[in-house]
């Protein structure tokens, strides 16, 4: 019950919220001629393909994978399955397709349940199997959700990375990055980034692909924030929004 609860709450404060976007949405329009400037000076290969997207929601980690761990022992993999969830209910209630590829804390490695022996593969797997669910769907566009953590405690802020195997990625990065700036951090000075190939989901998948840091762990006022359900929150309009403005 006590779980239960501040759910529903943190729903209702999602669904009341939904006014901002309408807001949010109206400026979509201004938002564009940025997006368009940022398409112009792109080299990348353009995305032709104008079907109707499937939202894919990663909530990084899982099961015995924590990903980062706080000084106060908050693991990464919560956060980042909360503020999924939350992602997830937005595209909901907007009637726009989303999936997510785990909604429980566990890991994905056997998800299709055909693994013989995994045994010291266990995140190669799983990683292999977040991309596979997400090209599952048609025009799947991926959303990884993750915090970051670093040993010096000053450094904090949202980062955004992309995909390079197509230019939707930088796009949809750059747009996560401004609307974020506009409306939670506007001292955010992170720069939006290329993946390399330490990040395997990334430089492997083929659809528009981001992967958000939503923040550091390793930062103490940061991971108050980032444990906060209104924070959560309004994290997850964000994603929703500026994904939303640039695919509309
Ligand atoms: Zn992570």
């Amino acid at each position: 019950m006590s779980e239960k609860k501040p759910f529903l709450y943190t729903l209702f404060f999602a669904a009341a919220s939904l006014a901002a976007i309408f807001i949010i949405l109206s400026l979509a329009f201004s938002f564009r001629s940025l997006i368009e400037k940022r398409k112009s000076s792109s080299s990348l290969p353009a995305s032709t393909n104008s079907a109707r997207m499937t939202i894919v929601i990663d909530a990084g980690h899982g099961g015995e994978d924590g990903g980062a761990v706080a000084d106060d022992g908050t693991l990464e993999k919560d956060l980042n399955l909360q503020i999924s969830k939350l992602l997830c209910a937005l595209y909901e209630l907007n009637g726009v397709p989303v999936r997510m590829t785990r909604e429980t804390d566990t890991m994905l490695y056997d998800h299709y349940g055909d693994l013989e022996d995994y045994k010291g593969q266990k995140k190669l797997y799983d990683l292999t199997n977040r991309i596979k669910i997400a090209e599952e769907y048609e025009n799947p566009v991926y959303i990884g959700i993750h915090m970051n953590k670093f040993p010096q405690k000053k450094y904090s802020g949202l980062t955004v990375y992309y995909s390079k195997n197509n230019q939707d990625s930088y796009l949809l990065a750059a747009s996560v990055h401004d609307f974020n700036k506009m409306y939670l951090q506007p001292g955010n000075r992170r720069e939006i980034k290329c993946a390399d190939s330490s990040i395997f989901i990334l430089d492997n998948i083929k659809c528009p692909s981001v992967l958000v840091e939503c923040g550091f762990v390793s930062n103490d006022e940061e991971l108050a924030l980032l444990k906060d359900e209104k924070y959560q929150c309004k994290l997850a309009l964000v994603l929703f929004s500026s994904s939303m403005a640039f695919y509309s």
